[in-house]
């Protein structure tokens, strides 16, 4: 649907502003938090209502959260199509409801599916997109006011001030860009189910199967990550990174050289073409810091960098450094923190 098509059908007189919220069978996680806190710090500004969409299995416990994130309205969107991540089922979902309500804007999590989906949504209906947007300034409620962006380039190496000009703006939000602050007061959020027109073709592409990659712990929300580069050696060398991470409750990441040499899976991987995380702490053992590794690990809240290399970028840009052997250092961690956690 293009987007004259759009305004004919929806008009822009609603005045709502949506936020595409995603969510594990019902529990939405930090991104979503900051998404929605977002949303909803725009709509003020706006002073248009704030709306969620949320869809799939589990979409109304979902729910229940939003109004402490100033949510007023929440479109739950299920149908046996929507049982699993369909990208073309879920765009098709998002870019009726468009339609139906002519939102100012449309925001979601610059996550693989938030940018998979808008990206799906905007070649839908004609309308542009901006993804992995870290700050955005809305212009006036009215809609075709352009909107001032800041959004990534280069997975993150570059940033781009972008202007949005569209009846429905459709952006999505790096993580952890934004932070998940509550609204001052939490309000009732009100429920409306929608059932989306599906043709069977929008399924082709969808999610069979989940494969759990490790010990629990996901990457993306570690605490703590404790990740290999091509210093570890080995895939075998990853074992005493395991050891530490299960110790401080973390995840296991590394760098593309370690998944091009088969040590480990790319759902490890941290960077441009990896994971993007934030954890409170990240130790680096034998990664250089490349440019596409660090865009990946730069807004980890402490970085301890372990290398043979003083002048290694991840040794001068990280907030703690130990240069040295790794098959020394980490072992004698290990047993620290063992000894420390048994005397506790
Ligand atoms: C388009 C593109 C996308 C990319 N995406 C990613 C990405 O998502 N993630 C990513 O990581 N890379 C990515 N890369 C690759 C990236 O450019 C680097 O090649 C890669 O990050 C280097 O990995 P590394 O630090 O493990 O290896 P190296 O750069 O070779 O560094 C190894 C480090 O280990 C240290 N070392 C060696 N032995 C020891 C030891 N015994 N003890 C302690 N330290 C030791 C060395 O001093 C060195 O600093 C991408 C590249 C391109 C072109």
């Amino acid at each position: 649907m293009g987007e004259g098509e759009r305004q004919r059908a929806g008009g822009r007189g609603s005045m709502l502003l949506c936020c595409v919220v995603e969510h594990d069978r019902g529990s939405v996680g930090e991104v979503g938090l900051e998404l929605l806190s977002t949303g909803h710090r725009v709509a003020s500004e706006l002073g248009v209502t704030h709306e969620a969409i949320v869809i799939g299995p589990g979409a109304g416990d979902a729910v229940e959260r939003f109004g402490a994130y100033g949510v007023d309205r929440a479109h739950i969107v299920e149908h046996a199509q929507l049982d699993s991540y369909a990208p073309d089922a879920y765009a098709d979902s998002v870019a009726q409801l468009i339609a139906a309500h002519g939102p100012v804007a449309v925001l979601a999590s610059g996550t693989e599916k938030g940018n998979e989906v808008l990206a799906h949504v905007a070649a839908r209906t004609g309308l542009p997109m901006a993804a992995n947007c870290t700050e955005v300034t809305p212009g006036d409620a009215g809609g075709d006011d352009a909107w001032t962006l800041t959004r990534m380039r280069w997975g993150g190496s570059l940033l781009e001030d972008a202007r949005l000009e569209a009846s429905t703006k459709l952006l999505t939000l790096a993580p952890h860009a934004f932070e998940p602050a509550q609204a001052a007061e939490a309000g009732d959020v009100e429920v409306a189910a929608f059932e989306p027109q599906l043709d069977e073709a929008t399924s082709y592409t969808r999610v069979v199967a989940h494969e759990p990659s490790g010990g629990g712990v996901s990457l993306a929300s570690a605490p703590v990550v404790v990740s290999g580069g091509r210093g570890v050696g080995s895939a075998d060398g990853f074992d005493m990174l395991e050891q530490l991470a299960g110790l401080l409750g973390g995840a296991v990441g590394c760098s593309r050289v370690a998944t091009n040499n088969g040590w480990r899976s790319h759902s490890d991987q941290v960077g441009q073409t990896g994971t993007k995380i934030a954890p409170q702490l990240y130790i680096a053992c034998g990664i250089s810091g490349a440019t596409q590794h660090w865009v990946g690990c730069k807004d980890a809240k402490n970085i301890l960098a372990i290398n043979t290399d003083p002048e290694a970028p991840l040794v001068t840009r990280g907030n703690y450094a130990v240069v040295g052997n790794l098959h020394e250092i980490l072992p004698a961690i290990v047993d620290e923190v063992r000894r420390r956690k048994t005397t506790a």
